[in-house]
């Protein structure tokens, strides 16, 4: 089965170009580049041509998440394995696959509806090294673990969200089971297709398709001085600090001006490939009510 290898990128929907350029560099400490068409910008995270595509289309939600396959015989392999799986697959011509800046692409959605993109071949720009947004003490993680991670609504239920992203070579399970009183309890799904320990979650409904989106740093005191930046800057928290039961992850959230959550985060563990299941954190991530409501 061929395998996607990581969240190569996304695709966001903003209604202010001006505030996510402001926001993007000054607080999440992404590079900013101008997009080549009005009402577009992209934001790196390192040294590939961009990791997000903002477009002032009003939405304030996900366009499309983009998969990267290996190679040109990975591509046309999940072709084969996504159709004959029954799923509808549209080659992008050229033009479109230019304008990612990928070699080539298909676009399909997931059964949410959420638009996914499979494709090989990033623009890699070693010769314009990352510059950051804003000071940094260290680093984006990337490389082989992809972007980041993203948590994502679904509508479908757990089988069939599963189902698809596993013709994806994605894998995991439920890795929380919170309890509620009274109530069956509250799961949430997390899946990974390399290092990371998970690449896609789910867990809330939502009348957004995303959730968070998650960076991870190299060095711990970028957690702090990002703490400290959004403090300044009156920025809504969205979870407090704590430790993932899950990833191992060290991480806080906030709202972006979409409304949605940005996590970052440092310390993750490694993908364990055996399924275990937590009924809470190993400490904090606490929700703070109003942004936990505006981000839902
Ligand atoms: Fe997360």
């Amino acid at each position: 089965m061929v395998q996607v290898t990581e969240l190569g990128y996304m695709g966001i929907g903003v209604k202010s170009l001006t505030d996510w350029k402001r926001y993007a560099a000054d607080i999440l400490a992404l590079e900013v580049v101008d997009g080549d068409t009005p009402g577009r910008c992209y934001l790196r995270a390192d040294n590939w041509h961009h990791r997000i595509v903002v477009d002032e289309d009003g939405t304030d939600d996900l366009n499309y998440l983009g998969f990267r396959v290996a190679g040109g015989e990975e591509f046309l392999e999940m072709k084969r394995q996504l159709e004959d799986a029954g799923i509808r697959v549209q080659m992008a011509s050229s033009e479109e696959a230019s304008q990612r800046h990928v070699l080539e692409l298909m676009k399909l959605a997931d059964p949410s509806g959420v638009p996914i993109e499979v494709f090989h071949g990033p623009h890699s720009q070693p010769n314009k090294p990352f510059h950051p947004g804003r000071r940094m003490h260290g680093r984006f993680i990337t490389g082989d673990g992809g972007l980041g991670h993203t948590m994502l609504t679904q509508t479908v239920g757990w089988e069939k969200t599963y189902a698809f992203y596993r013709h994806l070579g994605m894998r995991g399970g439920v890795d929380y089971r919170f309890p509620v009183p009274g109530k069956s309890p509250f799961e949430a799904m997390f899946m990974s297709c390399n290092s990371r320990d998970h690449t896609l979650a789910w867990a809330f409904p939502g009348t957004k398709r995303i959730n968070h989106l998650m960076l991870q740093y190299n060095e711990f005191d970028d957690v702090g001085l990002t703490y400290e930046i959004i403090q300044q800057n009156q920025i809504q928290m969205g979870i407090t600090h704590g430790r993932h039961a899950n990833d191992g992850m060290y991480s806080f959230y906030f709202l972006n001006p979409s409304g949605w959550m940005n996590e970052v985060g440092w310390g993750g563990r490694d993908a364990n490939y055996q399924s275990e299941y937590h009924e809470r954190d190993t400490y904090g991530h606490d929700p703070v009510k109003p942004a936990q409501k505006a981000a839902e």
